[in-house]
């Protein structure tokens, strides 16, 4: 039997308390079907909370079949919540992207039973509520009705004693509300529901008894236990405890540093700590694991689409297979030779290493099917992946060549990484490229490539990035819509538009800014010189207007449009070679237009984007389509022995 004693239950909400439960005295039968009727804000879910052991109470007693909950430790509650109790709540809380069968299954991880019996006991379950055949359907495939009745099967899987549900019909039209009580009522028959509502008439039509609660007390109770039915109830708790049927332990143990975990989840810094662990360990363990605690559903979604979306799933065109190379850093290093243990003998790394790196498996992938397959893919709604993906970008080997005027009116490439190089260089004499092409010679081409694909290269310097399309041609997609916010103007809407992007404090570094050319050279000389020398910097707090921002001139250039025939050799040049040659190809060059500003809002965890000005896939289509015209490319073309640069033949390249 199940007894309330007193029970109080506080919240401390700032400097207020709130007494959300005022001392409640209630029995419950094993088997009957409790609703709980009141104004909302009374108390219900507080007290079906502490009932589950979801929540504390702060004063009286919580009696569980004859014993007291004073001093229940967390695994006394761990067990009682993993065997006792089933709950059912008015947001489904179902899995999207598994199957009902899987989603009922799920929560049978916890009760150590074979996969086999899990997979039988969550079939019959959900034969119980009338869903036998429905198994591999996705939630997304079902009326609301009959997603509340996967998750019954879901709280009656574990065959608890006592099910729990807070206004299971409050999202349901009145014909499936109907159907849900019916199966609540049936199951009632074994087990004791306690179910919270809003509508008095379903509770006086289904229920056995009617609780009702105003301001945090009881106020009218249809059915109290007598003094026998009570006397019975606790001669039945004796029987139980001398039968030996004590509480089970669950297989698994939720310390209190999981609970204190979840606890975190609804903090930002939780949150981003749990999305930065869910990208290193693999999202789906982290769904896993709170998925079994309900509630969490929208959640993990959410966790997911924004993991996916910082850490996206990429294909790449060669594929390095890097496990052999691991081995041997791991130092499993084969015995190459038999030997008593009887003295200290040698064996081969430096060779394995060597031979590991030189023998990297590589291997290329199809990656025009591929795409092909994907946009097929893509344009069939019923196709699993259709389903399952946000938005699919493409990325091309191409340069995005964009110049700008600085402020103090030279005209400069904007590119982070290019500038910086220049800056060590200059500041420090250390040529960063002929270190890349140094480290290239040393560990083969496959070092950079390898960096990059591992996460390691520049890529946190990108200061040009392309925004994620979005379907049926759109430019930007929705997911981006969903993470950032519009300061100032409007998202891009043509090849030729542009958006700038600041950090969740309107912020830029300053060598973004230089690359924007919106800091002046000598500002960042300055910046260098201190940091070089050991020197204090005082912080400028500069700032610009939107307005200012705006007004930027950016113009892109195409890479094949930077050389030019020289009639008197005969061959071609690169423009970008001297200042006149640079001048005209910025004013020849793209107008890039920034149409506005955008921030990541502040429920966003892991926004998606790391660089500091994007622009549309479409402006990347322009650039493809537009060097296929060009000059220099169609002469090379024309003679594909001669190095169109240096009037000389190319190297064989074998
Ligand atoms: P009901 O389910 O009947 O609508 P609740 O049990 O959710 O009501 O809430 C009862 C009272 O306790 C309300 O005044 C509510 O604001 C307060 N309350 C509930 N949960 C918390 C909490 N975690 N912190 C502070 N106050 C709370
Ligand atoms: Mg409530």
């Amino acid at each position: 039997m199940l007894e309330l004693k007193g029970i109080k239950k506080d919240y401390l909400a700032g400097e207020n308390t709130v007494h959300a439960l005022k001392g409640i005295d209630l029995r419950f039968r094993r088997n009957e079907f409790v609703s709980i009727l009141g104004p909302s804000g009374c108390g219900k879910t507080t007290m079906l909370n502490i009932i589950g052991g979801l929540d504390q109470y702060t004063e009286g007693d919580l009696v569980i079949n004859g014993r007291s909950t004073k001093d229940f430790k967390d695994r006394d509650w761990d067990t009682y919540r993993n065997h006792s109790i089933g709950f059912v709540f008015q947001s489904y809380n179902l899995i999207p992207h598994q199957t009902v069968l899987q989603n009922v299954e799920l929560a049978l991880t916890l009760s150590g039973v074979s996969k086999s019996e899990r997979k039988q006991r969550a079939k019959k379950a959900l034969e119980d509520v009338g869903l036998g055949s429905q198994l591999s359907k996705k939630p997304s495939e079902m009326s609301g009705g009959q997603m509340q009745r996967v998750a019954i099967a879901r709280a009656l899987v574990n065959n608890p004693d006592i099910i729990l549900a807070d206004e299971p019909t409050g999202a349901l039209d009145t014909e499936t509300s109907i159907q849900v009580m019916e199966i609540l009522k049936e199951i009632s028959k074994d087990r004791l529901i306690v179910m919270v509502t809003h509508n008095p008439e379903l509770a006086e039509q289904y229920s056995s008894r009617i609780i009702r609660i105003l301001d945090g007390k009881l106020t009218d109770d249809s059915k109290p236990l007598t003094e026998a039915e009570y006397q019975k109830e606790l001669a039945a708790d004796k029987a139980e405890i001398t039968a030996g049927k004590k509480l089970k332990k669950p297989s698994m143990s939720f310390g209190t540093s999981f609970s204190l975990s979840l606890k975190n989840l609804f903090t930002k810094k939780g949150r981003t700590m749990l999305t930065s662990f869910a990208g290193s360990i693999g999202i789906i363990g982290i769904a896993l694991v709170l998925s079994i605690s309900q509630g969490f559903n929208t959640y993990i979604n959410t966790i997911q689409e924004e993991t996916l979306s910082s850490y996206p799933l990429t294909i790449q065109k060669t594929n390095t297979d890097f496990s052999a190379l691991m081995e041997t850093f791991m130092g499993s290093a084969t015995s190459d030779s038999e030997h008593d243990n009887n003295a200290v003998y040698k064996k081969s790394a430096i060779y394995d290493m060597m031979d590991a790196l030189n023998n990297m498996e590589t291997s290329e992938n199809d990656l025009k099917s591929f795409k092909s397959y994907i946009e097929t893919q893509r344009k069939d709604s019923e196709s699993d992946l259709h389903k399952a993906v946000n938005g699919v970008q493409y990325s091309y080997d191409l340069d995005l060549l964009v110049y700008t005027k600085n402020v103090d009116n030279t005209i400069i490439y904007s590119d982070t990484e290019e500038l910086m190089q220049e800056m060590v260089m200059e500041h420090m004499g250390v040529d960063m490229q002929a270190m890349t092409n140094a480290s290239n010679s040393v560990f083969g081409e496959n070092a950079t490539s390898m960096m990059s694909s591992m996460g390691m290269g520049g890529s946190s310097m990108n200061l040009w990035q392309e925004l994620l399309p979005g379907d049926n041609g759109k430019p930007i997609n929705d997911l981006l819509k969903k993470q950032y916010d519009v300061v100032y103007g409007s998202w891009p809407n043509s090849y030729d538009e542009i958006v700038l992007v600041l950090d969740e404090n309107n912020e830029l570094d300053d060598m973004t800014l230089y690359a924007l050319g919106l800091e002046p050279k000598e500002d960042v000389d300055n910046i260098m010189e201190a940091a070089v020398n050991g020197k204090e910097l005082k912080n400028d707090n500069k700032s610009w207007s939107y307005e200012d921002i705006c007004n930027m001139d950016f113009r892109t250039v195409l890479n094949s449009d930077c050389y030019r025939y020289d009639e008197s050799t005969g061959l071609y040049t690169d423009l970008r070679d001297t200042d006149a040659g640079l001048q005209y190809l910025y004013d020849n060059g793209l107008k890039l237009k920034v149409t506005g500003i955008i921030r990541p809002n502040e429920d966003t965890s892991a926004p998606m984007l790391s660089g500091s000005i994007a622009y549309t896939s479409d402006l990347t289509k322009y650039v493809i389509e537009h060097s296929k015209e060009s000059d220099a490319i169609t002469a090379q073309k024309d003679s594909p022995n001669t190095d169109i640069f240096t009037g000389l033949p190319f190297k064989d390249s074998s």
